[in-house]
């Protein structure tokens, strides 16, 4: 529990709904909120980095007696893809940092302050003024999905007519939203609908992984497993098609709204997740020869915001205790890569779906089909791109790029 003031009121409360104040409008709640967290880790950072000592020490002893070069050699392998890939994707995310950056000081400027602080990351801008009832939101994506196709199209038709869909959030309900493949074709999809954009937005990524399922659905149980880096094809390609539709009739406001929310998850899964992996990665290194102590692990976090944020943010408000807060830690290694793996390959697809429509659509079933036959860089040959090289990587980033510039545009018109 977390002890904290809010509005001159002694509270105390869990640590998710601490960190949930991060959402909050209001700046200082967000940031007692997050000096109330950082109190808190800190006392309890001691168990913690014992904790994570050992399970790095584990997973350093099982990689020499794997054999393995190191840790992250691993993971490569698990998630299909080899180093070559990984070097590309990143030399393009870390040339992608000053757009991030710009997209910080935009929001900046949007929130009416000097620059960004750690616990405005999450904070809300503009007003999401459309409410998109369940019934609007479902004609939307049906008749955006034909946009694409008319096969995708009335895929999403039968799952909203044959019930797949557990939409409305209710008490005892978990949170959050997920897909799975029930039989043959069918998938069922829970979500929690709120009215928004983001809850239509849900809806369509979801989809795309019901979409994703049909594709595979004459495929052996073997056939189907598909690795993390691959499983987000689909729905991030969907998510992306109503994006831009949406954008396409929205109101300036709107559009800051809609930008905002899609630019807050890119900056996390592309900035954030490369901060993580810098952690981790030097976390494993000297794990090898000795045991980490408090200061040093938070030094090591503070050093990869500072590499990624840049001058996006403010470098007295970083979060040094982010190895604390993150369960991805402590599981497998590098759990964290794969994310935006899914997110740059699914946005690349993307621009090249922009590129060359027809030619894409005659492959690109084909492709979700086979993503438990081969791995990455094969099925990305076949498909007629090299994702070794890291100009696939810029296209992905580009779409992003694009978006930044727009948001600044309407941030400056505001
Ligand atoms: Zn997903």
């Amino acid at each position: 529990m977390v002890e904290l003031e809010l509005k001159g009121e002694r509270q105390t409360l869990p640590m998710s709904m601490v960190r949930n104040l991060a959402v909050d409008p209001d700046r200082s709640v967000r940031a007692a909120a997050y000096h109330a967290e950082l109190q808190a880790w800190e006392r309890h950072a001691m168990p913690i980095a014992s904790a994570l000592n050992s399970i790095k020490g584990e997973t350093n002893l099982l990689t020499r007696r794997r054999k393995w070069r190191d840790p992250l050699e691993a993971s490569l392998f698990r998630n299909a893809i080899d180093e070559a890939v990984l070097d590309a994707m990143m030399t393009a995310a870390h040339e992608s940092f000053p757009h991030f950056r710009r997209y910080l000081h935009a929001k900046a400027r949007a929130l009416g302050i000097e620059r960004c602080a750690w616990y405005d990351l999450f904070a809300p801008v503009g007003k999401d003024a459309k409410r998109w009832e369940y019934d609007e939101a479902k004609q939307f994506i049906i008749e955006q999905f034909a946009t694409y196709s008319q096969k995708m199209s009335d895929f999403a038709r039968r799952a909203f007519e044959e019930n797949w869909i557990d939409a409305p959030p209710m008490p005892g309900k978990r949170d959050g939203a997920f897909c799975m493949r029930l039989r043959k074709d069918e998938s069922r999809i829970l979500t929690n609908y709120k009215p928004s954009f983001n809850g239509l937005s849900t809806l369509a990524h979801e989809l795309g992984h019901a979409y994703h399922n049909l594709c595979l659905a004459n495929r052996t149980y073997l056939q189907r497993f598909t690795p993390m880096t691959l499983a987000e094809t689909a729905s991030i390609f969907c998510e992306t098609i109503v994006r831009n539709a949406a954008l396409q009739n929205a109101t300036p406001e709107e559009q800051i709204a809609i930008l905002e929310a899609s630019l807050q998850g890119s900056c996390q899964v592309v900035v954030d997740i490369t901060s993580r992996f810098l952690f981790e990665k030097a976390v494993f290194e000297r794990r090898n020869e000795r045991e980490l102590s408090v200061s040093e692990l938070c030094a090591l976090m503070r050093e990869a915001q500072e590499q990624t944020y840049g001058d996006g943010l403010d470098p007295q408000s970083l979060h040094p205790y982010m190895w604390c807060a993150k369960p991805h830690y402590y599981g497998s290694a590098f759990y964290n890569y794969p994310y935006m793996f899914g997110l740059l390959f699914g946005l690349g697809l993307y621009a090249l779906y922009l590129d060359d429509p027809d030619g894409f659509r005659a492959r690109y079933d084909d492709l979700l089909s086979s993503t438990g036959m081969a791995d990455a860089p094969t099925l990305a040959e076949q498909f007629g791109f090299d994702i070794r090289k890291p100009d696939f990587w810029r296209n992905s980033l580009e779409v992003i790029r694009q978006d930044v510039e727009r948001f600044e545009a309407l941030v400056q018109g505001a």
